[in-house]
């Protein structure tokens, strides 16, 4: 299993601003924010790509959308609007192959986007 700079991140050897842990997730600021509210939710477990991902993972897949609805409220987004990106592969301009959800809010989003 490839060490990825999340991995690193989720065992505290390299600093981020965290916005939320548990035992199975981790929310971290994006250090090159695209929108106010940037963040990037992680799976502790690593499952490099969403093409990587099973039936096994349906519970936490699950808990990944709830808990980017959860954290869209806490951070005040929810009413007005947020947008979810899950990157996958070069195409879907992944860069770090551990899956993460990105959480964007506090401004407008067009749509089809750039
Ligand atoms: P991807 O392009 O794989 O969907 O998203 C990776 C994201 O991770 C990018 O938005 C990038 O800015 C962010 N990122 C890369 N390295 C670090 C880091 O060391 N710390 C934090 N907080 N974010 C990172």
């Amino acid at each position: 299993m490839d060490d990825t700079i999340f991995d690193k991140i989720i065992r505290k050897e390299i600093p981020a601003k965290i916005a939320y842990e548990d035992n199975k997730f981790i929310a971290i600021n994006d250090v090159n924010p695209q929108a106010p509210l940037h963040l990037l939710i992680i799976p502790k477990e690593n499952i490099p790509t969403l093409n990587d991902a099973s039936d096994s993972h349906k519970q936490l897949l699950g808990e990944m959308l709830l808990l980017a609805k959860n954290l869209a409220k806490h951070f005040g987004v929810d009413e007005k609007g947020y947008r979810l990106v899950l990157n996958v592969n070069d195409d879907g301009g992944q860069t770090v192959f551990h899956l993460h959800l990105h959480l964007l809010g506090g401004r407008e989003f067009g749509w089809p986007p750039g």
